[in-house]
């Protein structure tokens, strides 16, 4: 939503409020009611955000799905809860930031680790934010698509996530066909898809349990009229009976590993609908102890598919 509908939000609070003639309320101004009511319990239950991360999750999910409004009204309500709840995060995790490196005065070594364990839990909760206002807007958002080249796509999204693979020593490797056709893509989404794939690779891939410290993103042409790209990991890989599952929205492996890893279970759903959105598939083939590899392939760009907007 930009900021057209940002406006259309507001004046339906100005009409909302405005109680100067006799009136009815219609089924918007319901709506409307129903949406400020979800924000401010939300606002409520904010106040005891850092008492349990996992209480927090569940309520924000099953505030999400409650939200049965206007897909306008509901984009920029997502928006701003998001927001609201981003602002004091990024807040809190600068200012343990401060306390953790000494800003403040020397800290012991249980308050170092209690501090740097409380910035990752905070630090977990934004991210499923994010991806949940990610999930929230892919329902409503136009999705635009152009003729885009996937090879400079994978190597912009390798760019950034290098430094974080190089804290824990790994190399992303590309290996891109030289004769690459173009695709017919959403920039901002597939960037976003691979940048979740990478992401996983390198988080599922703990320096003392890992077969190689590379993670390879393959891209090529495949015989029928598909681009294929696939990102390998060797980590520590994916048990047979959980590879349907981890595609669907909020589904993780088994708690040891959410404990261990952190994590929304949000971010292999949203890839999944990215690419699909694009008419593309996905899958994931794994072994445990040996790593994943997965793959997605999307249609090549056709001229006559050009400006091609879908809902
Ligand atoms: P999360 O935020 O938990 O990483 P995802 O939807 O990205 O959520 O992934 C769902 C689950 O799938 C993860 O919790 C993890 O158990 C498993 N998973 C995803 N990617 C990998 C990978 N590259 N290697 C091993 N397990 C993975």
């Amino acid at each position: 939503g930009g900021t057209h509908t940002q406006r259309t939000g507001q004046l339906g609070v100005v009409k909302l409020l405005d109680n100067a003639a006799d009136r009815t309320f219609d089924i918007a101004d319901i709506s409307l009611c129903q949406a400020i009511a979800n924000v401010l319990a939300n606002a409520l239950e904010n106040a005891q955000l850092y008492t349990s991360l996992e209480k927090r999750a569940n309520a924000l999910q099953a505030a999400y799905d409650d939200l049965s409004l206007g897909d306008k009204i509901k984009d920029d309500l997502i928006q701003n809860l998001s927001h609201e709840l981003q602002t004091p995060l990024h807040q809190v995790i600068m200012q343990l930031d401060l306390l953790i490196t000494d800003a403040f005065g020397p800290l012991n070594h249980d308050q170092r680790e209690m501090m740097q364990s409380t910035v990752n839990r905070i630090a977990n909760l934004g991210e499923l934010i994010r991806d949940m206002v990610s999930l929230g807007t892919l329902d409503t958002m136009d999705m635009r698509f152009e003729e885009a080249a996937l090879d400079v796509i994978v190597k912009e999204t390798i760019a950034k996530l290098q430094p974080k693979a190089d804290k824990v020593g790994l190399q992303i490797v590309p290996m891109i066909e030289p004769n690459l056709s173009h695709v017919r893509a959403n920039k901002e989404r597939m960037a976003e898809a691979l940048e979740q794939l990478i992401d996983n690779a390198i988080k599922f891939s703990p320096r003392t349990e890992r077969k190689a410290n590379q993670i390879h993103v393959r891209v090529e042409n495949t015989a029928s009229a598909m681009v294929q790209v696939s990102i390998q990991d060797y980590g520590i890989g994916i048990a047979q009976s959980e590879l349907e599952r981890i595609f669907h929205s909020g589904y993780q492996v088994d708690g040891s590993r959410t404990r261990r890893f952190g994590g929304t279970g949000l971010g292999l759903a949203l890839v999944r609908r990215i690419v699909e959105g694009h008419g593309g598939k996905i899958w994931v083939e794994s072994e445990v102890n040996a790593g994943s590899r997965f793959c997605f392939s999307i249609p090549k760009f056709e001229p006559k598919s050009q400006n091609i907007r879908q809902r």
